[in-house]
């Protein structure tokens, strides 16, 4: 049976072209259906993510001529994020549009020095896994570059300016959405666009292999792998994807790539009480990362509606670290943020948001002329 490509939500959208999100190839298309010269798309770029203009009028240097142009077939297509939630340990939910009734959410994690912003990539997800929030709700769609590089773009200006840290880790499995994750990182880190580090962006996946592949050999940007078993059929029954793509292949795969200097590898570990927190549990991901330059990252879980998972305790979850450290794995627990506005990990869902009815959940941030 031949599959149908899965539409990103911005062509499902019946609405304007948003510019938000395009790379060089795809605004010198445009002006060349415009009869304008090819130079002017490095410009209009730059206003879109180096100057954060937020309408047509404001491009200088752009022709009046080729500003109404743009402004009759074409709108900015910047967005901005519907509510937000904060939690009294200062972590954020930031609820966005991702195109007619689909939402998508954001969470912004301060913490001392720094400010984490966790990103989501896709309008729920397929994937399944058991003890995922986002799962519960499905898949809506893919989220294309704009609408991910977005939800950092269009931040009130005192989180933006704070960021030290993405993490491609909200709602959707990264991989899934490969095309539009490697757009939305070269928007980030191209130094006359965003020109954030790649060193201090993360990327997380469950392990999707074919766009695991095209990650590593198409960005700089650090990778997560959620791992949370080392043994195959219990990391299935937690996690479907493992029947597909096992983690065996994908731990072969990552000996093959260098991960030393810069780009780093991580595992993260979510520990539910009872189930995946024992010491055979411990020793069995020493032997399966022995040949791996890569640290471990301890998370609490979180309890979601819908399964029996409850979270380890922090005793126990010190052990496991204990053990993996003596063997010689550079291994963290992370502390919980925002469990009170289901901003923690594995929390997101925009479930409940599906039934807000906005006037138009997909217009652009003020005018675009
Ligand atoms: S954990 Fe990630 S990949 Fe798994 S269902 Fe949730 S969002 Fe999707």
């Amino acid at each position: 049976m031949k599959e149908l490509p899965v539409k990103s939500i911005s062509e499902i959208d019946n609405v304007k072209t948003r510019l938000f999100g395009m790379n060089e190839q795809q605004i010198m298309e445009l002006l060349t259906q415009f009869d304008e010269p090819k130079f002017r798309g490095q410009q209009i770029l730059e206003w879109l993510y180096a100057r954060n203009a937020n309408s047509f009028g404001v491009m200088s240097n752009i022709a009046k001529s080729l500003q109404e142009k743009l402004a009759t077939h074409t709108q900015i297509g910047r967005e901005d994020f519907l509510s937000c939630s904060e939690s009294p340990d200062g972590t954020k939910k930031y609820l966005y549009p991702a195109g007619t009734g689909r939402f998508i959410e954001t969470a912004y994690i301060p913490d001392d020095e720094r400010a984490t912003l966790c990103l989501s990539t896709q309008a729920g997800c397929k994937m399944g896994c058991l003890f995922c929030a986002t799962a519960r709700q499905g898949f809506q769609g893919n989220l294309d570059a704009g609408r991910i590089v977005n939800q950092y773009a269009s931040l009130p200006q005192a989180e933006r300016g704070s960021i030290t840290n993405l993490v491609y880790m909200g709602m959707g499995e990264p991989m899934d959405n490969i095309e539009a994750v490697l757009q939305s990182l070269a928007i980030f880190t191209h130094k006359h666009y965003m020109n954030l580090s790649a060193h201090r962006i993360t990327v997380s996946t469950i392990g999707v292999l074919p766009g695991l592949e095209r990650f590593v050999l198409e960005s700089k940007a650090n990778l997560a792998i959620s791992l949370h078993s080392p043994y195959d059929e219990e990391r299935r029954h937690l996690m479907p994807i493992q029947q597909v793509y096992p983690i065996a292949d994908i731990i072969e795969f990552l000996a093959k790539t260098s991960w030393s200097g810069s780009r780093r590898l991580s595992f993260e570990y979510i520990m539910f009480q009872g189930v995946n927190d024992s010491l055979s549990h411990a020793k069995e991901l020493v032997r399966l990362l022995n040949k791996l330059s890569c640290r471990v990252n301890l998370i609490h879980y979180h309890h979601v509606d819908g399964n029996t998972l409850t979270g380890s305790p922090y005793p126990v979850m010190e052990q496991f670290q204990l053990l993996l450290k003596e063997k010689g794995i550079m291994t963290t627990i992370r502390r919980s943020r925002g469990e009170d506005i289901q901003a923690a990990c594995g929390l997101l869902s925009t479930r409940e948001m599906l039934a807000i009815q906005t006037p138009d959940s997909s217009t652009s941030q003020s005018s675009d002329y």
